[in-house]
């Protein structure tokens, strides 16, 4: 019979759950200490949740235990299995982000044959861009830390939290993500993450899979034209010559495929502008953040220590995005002559700095001066401060990908000390005066922000930290509109706008989630 107990248990004793040889017993000793149940009758054990909890001073682990005294626990049943849809009906899917491959995967188990065209390259290929990126400053424009394989969340953190409330939805990704690769730690764990040197063989993994089922996947096959013939899309042009009819078509492009967003409004299809959220990535030492978050008690059996901040800044809300402990700041630029940030941490979090995005809401007083462009003006006003922050440091050169950046200090005193802090962000930092690249109510929000944050966290405030700049693709300043049931655009019927471009995700499982969502919504109006 199975039974589950709910137990605290200090970090030490956590870890020794995780040890590759004696972890099993000791999770069964642990059910027997717990139960009172003999060790000799336990036949099988495993961790269902885990969750750190540091608020009080000594920080502990809360664990779910399951036990069994009559059989082995049954594993989890990987729910996409293999099926030949190879002479099935077709779906195009453009963009093998999270929304992309997901629906790919469901296309597949509904009996459809997914065929995927992605602008970016495979992910072992796209590796050299980034290098490229990071070390001559070249953007390629197809790929980069948001364009090519697996989309903007392969070389990232890797965080799987999400606000959904579908527990059954969330599972399912969780659970396909251990299927192809990660761990299964994924599936306990309260803030799961799997990091980026992880996440790319677990792409290739995926991509394998859909191939096997007879799903094609196309790369360096970008979306170029679409052709419009009443309510319908008629034929999309990969690559700038190669037309295809398509019948049904998934739009799973991703933030940042700006020519996608003009490549509809150019064809009347109906977009229309949204409020995102703009600010800069901070960055602090890890061990300092370490010491404010778990005090005098913080021992190598703990994780490195993370931050979740929110403030209202009068009509404002300030607060932290995308958190990365033992992490990089990296350069998302989708274009040459702008600069972008976000972070990335590898599995074991271990570099010495903790960035997150620190970003302030933006609505459409902000982008009043592009009101004229209509739907586009959102993404013009963030195109606009993107533009700004690269003049600002690589103003005269080719090319470049300097961001601009000040101590916190400085940029909250308004002053300059004429020098930075140690910064993880590969091209290089320069320093530049943050409050005139920024809008004047994103940057007086953030220093006021800022400095209430220094008080909650005693240390925060700190000449050791950078703001660099700029965070501004946080969400997408496009939605592209769709009908709530069947899930296609409210003019074009067999167009499928998916994932966080279209609005509709924000986050590596909640854009997979909504890609599993068309998928469905595609199958049953094919079968009605
Ligand atoms: C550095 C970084 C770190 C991040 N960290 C996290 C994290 O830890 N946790 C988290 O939940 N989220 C994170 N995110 C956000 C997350 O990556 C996105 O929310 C998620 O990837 C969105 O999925 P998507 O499939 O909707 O779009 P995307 O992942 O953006 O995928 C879109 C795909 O479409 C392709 N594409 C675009 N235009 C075309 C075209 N014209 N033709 C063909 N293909 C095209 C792109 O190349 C891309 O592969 C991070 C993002 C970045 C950039």
């Amino acid at each position: 019979m199975n039974q589950q107990i709910d137990i605290r248990v200090s970090p030490k004793v956590a870890a020794s759950l995780e040890d590759a040889v004696e972890g099993k017993m000791n999770i069964i000793r642990l059910c027997s200490e717990n139960s009172g149940i003999p060790i000799s009758d336990l036949k099988d054990a495993r961790i269902l949740k885990r969750s750190l909890d540091a608020r009080s001073k000594k920080a502990v682990y809360n664990l779910r235990l399951e036990f069994s005294t009559s059989e082995k626990l049954e594993d989890y049943e990987p729910y996409y299995r293999h099926s030949d849809v190879s002479s099935a009906e077709e779906a195009h899917i453009i963009g093998a982000g999270p929304a992309g491959l997901f629906c790919a995967l469901e296309l597949i188990a509904q009996g459809l044959k997914p065929v995927v065209f992605e602008r970016g390259k495979k992910v072992k290929e796209r590796r050299r861009d980034l290098a490229k990126l990071n070390k001559e400053q070249i953007v390629d424009p197809d790929s980069n830390y948001c364009f090519g394989e697996g989309g903007a969340g392969t070389y990232s953190d890797g965080k799987l939290y999400t606000r959904s409330k579908k527990r059954g939805e969330v599972d399912l990704i969780l659970q396909t993500l251990v299927q192809f690769g990660a761990k299964k730690e994924i599936m306990v764990d309260a803030h799961p993450h799997i990091g980026t040197n992880k996440l790319p063989a677990l792409i290739e993994n995926m991509r394998e899979f859909i191939i096997a089922c007879g799903g094609e996947v196309h790369f360096e096959s970008r979306l170029s034209d679409l052709e419009v013939r009443g309510n319908k899309i008629h034929r999309i042009q990969i690559k700038g010559n190669e037309w295809i009819k398509s019948n049904q078509l998934i739009l799973a492009t991703g933030h940042s495929a700006r020519d996608i967003f003009y490549l509809l409004h150019q064809n009347a299809i109906q977009i229309e502008a949204k409020p995102f959220a703009l600010g800069v990535r901070v960055e602090h030492p890890q061990e300092l953040i370490n010491q404010i978050q778990y005090g005098k008690h913080y021992s190598e059996y703990l994780p490195p220590a993370s931050y979740r901040l929110v403030k209202q800044v009068e009509q404002k809300g300030v607060y932290s995005f995308c958190m990365c402990p033992g992490g990089i700041i990296a350069a998302c630029a989708t274009a040459p002559a702008e600069i972008v940030t976000n972070g990335w941490s590898p599995s074991r979090r271990n570099n010495p700095f903790a960035n997150s995005g620190m970003v302030v809401e933006i609505n459409e007083r902000d982008w009043k001066r592009y009101q004229p462009k209509g739907p586009l003006a959102a993404l013009m006003f963030q195109s606009e401060i993107e533009k700004k922050a690269y003049d600002s440091a690589n103003a005269k050169k080719e090319i470049g990908q300097i961001a601009p950046a000040q101590r916190l200090t400085d940029f909250v005193n308004n002053s300059s000390s004429g020098s930075l802090a140690n910064c993880s962000y590969f091209p290089g930092i320069e320093e530049q005066d943050l409050n005139e690249i920024l809008p004047a109510v994103v940057s007086n929000s953030l220093r006021e922000a800022f400095k209430f944050f220094g008080k909650k966290m005693k240390g925060y405030f700190t000449e050791e930290a950078n703001v660099v700049g700029v965070e501004s693709r946080t969400s997408s300043p496009i939605k592209i509109p769709r009908d709530q049931q069947l899930l296609n655009h409210l003019q074009i019927e067999n167009l499928y706008p998916s994932g966080e471009g279209a609005g509709y995700a924000g986050g590596i499982v909640s854009a997979a989630m909504d890609g599993v969502k068309v998928a469905k919504a595609i199958k049953a109006k094919i079968s009605s």
